[in-house]
């Protein structure tokens, strides 16, 4: 009792010498051999053909080598995205997306967490609330989970799925590492994105780290009150403290961020938000990306008209803002940025 215990969910997240150690291997290059099974995805020991008939079903009676399952697979539409809903170990339910873009990119889009604490108005995630975090395991089986329905090799990862990453940074930089790891996954860190609401903490931490990952920070508005009202995290880490976490992890080995830009009719597309944000980037080397938002029940707020868009863009040409126009993938399918959600029924009950 006392060893199953200290077993950890599943076998995704550790080193061929950890793997040895936590599994007790007779000898330990099995590490290696079930360290390589695991990046090619085999989801049973018995798939692990080259170790030996009997460690195989030792190993199948102490743990399963996967803590979750596929349990929802919504059809590719026509951008090239599909959503998975994923059946944690205790019931709850997550969602993943795989995003493909017309050069071919492969996108990875992971949750960090069951839920959401941060409250975002515009975010169907904001209105579940948090059940927990997720752990290292988790956040990579979901990536196992998307190759499986990806038809080439998945090139990029962002963690923009359900969740704060940067409340739950020690599994995500864990499960970071391990995507990293030249002998596994091998992705590179200059195609690992992780989006966040603002979390100054994370983001200072996230500079110290020798991890220059991208960061997609979500803006909003460049005035305190209208983000005050639209992210209610803009309360606790305001626009000026925001600033100045990101000069820094700017600074910090040259690492790089974009900023976010939901567009919300009425609320920040007008030319004072376009003034304000200009008035915010200065002395930022960054790009701000104009996202309109993407409908989601049950939200007070409306996609801008093109023209409304337009008009914005202009103003930001005008005041020389670089900035690019997203056009959302996955809508279709309720998965694009802002649109990930599962009933509390569903997600929150074992
Ligand atoms: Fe949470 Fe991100 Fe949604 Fe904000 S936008 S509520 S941080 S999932």
């Amino acid at each position: 009792m006392e060893n199953e215990k200290k077993l950890p969910l599943s076998l995704y997240g550790f080193s061929p010498e950890m793997l040895s150690g936590i599994l007790g291997l007779a000898k330990p290059f099995y590490g290696r051999q079930i360290y390589k099974w695991l990046i090619r995805g085999a989801s049973s020991f018995d798939q692990m053909t080259d170790l030996p008939k009997l460690e195989r079903q030792r190993l199948s009676e102490m743990m399963p080598s996967f803590s979750s399952s596929t349990v929802e697979t919504t059809e590719t539409d026509e951008s090239g995205a599909s959503k998975l809903g994923i059946k944690l170990f205790d019931g709850s339910i997550i969602e993943c997306v795989l995003l493909i873009d017309s050069k071919g990119r492969h996108t990875a889009c992971l949750s960090s967490q069951v839920g959401c604490a941060m409250g975002c108005t515009f975010c169907r995630t904001g209105t579940m609330g948090l059940k927990r975090n997720l752990t290292a395991e988790e956040i990579i089986e979901q990536y196992i989970h998307l190759t499986r329905v990806s038809d080439e090799p998945i090139t990029h990862i962002v963690y923009m799925g359900m969740g704060e990453p940067l409340a739950n940074i020690a599994p995500v930089t864990r499960s970071i590492r391990y995507f990293h790891e030249e002998n596994g996954f091998n992705i590179s860190l200059r195609r690992i994105t992780i989006s966040t609401c603002g979390v100054v903490p994370g983001i200072l931490k996230l500079s110290e780290q020798k991890l220059p990952v991208k960061l997609a920070v979500s803006l909003v508005s460049a005035d305190n009150r209208t983000r005050s009202r639209v992210m209610p995290i803009n309360e606790t880490w305001d626009l000026p403290e925001l600033k100045k976490a990101l000069l820094r992890y700017q600074r910090t080995g040259g690492k790089r961020f974009t900023l976010e830009y939901c567009l919300l009719h009425n609320v920040n597309t007008d030319e004072s938000a376009a003034k304000k944000l200009a008035t915010y980037v200065r002395e930022m080397d960054v790009v701000v990306n104009l996202i309109p938002w993407n409908p989601a029940e049950g939200l007070p707020y409306e996609t801008p008209s093109e023209q409304e868009i337009d008009s914005f863009a202009h103003y930001l040409d005008r005041m020389n803002i670089k900035f690019t126009r997203r056009y959302s993938r996955g809508r279709e399918i309720n998965g694009a940025c802002g649109q990930l959600a599962v009933p509390l029924n569903k997600g929150f009950d074992a």
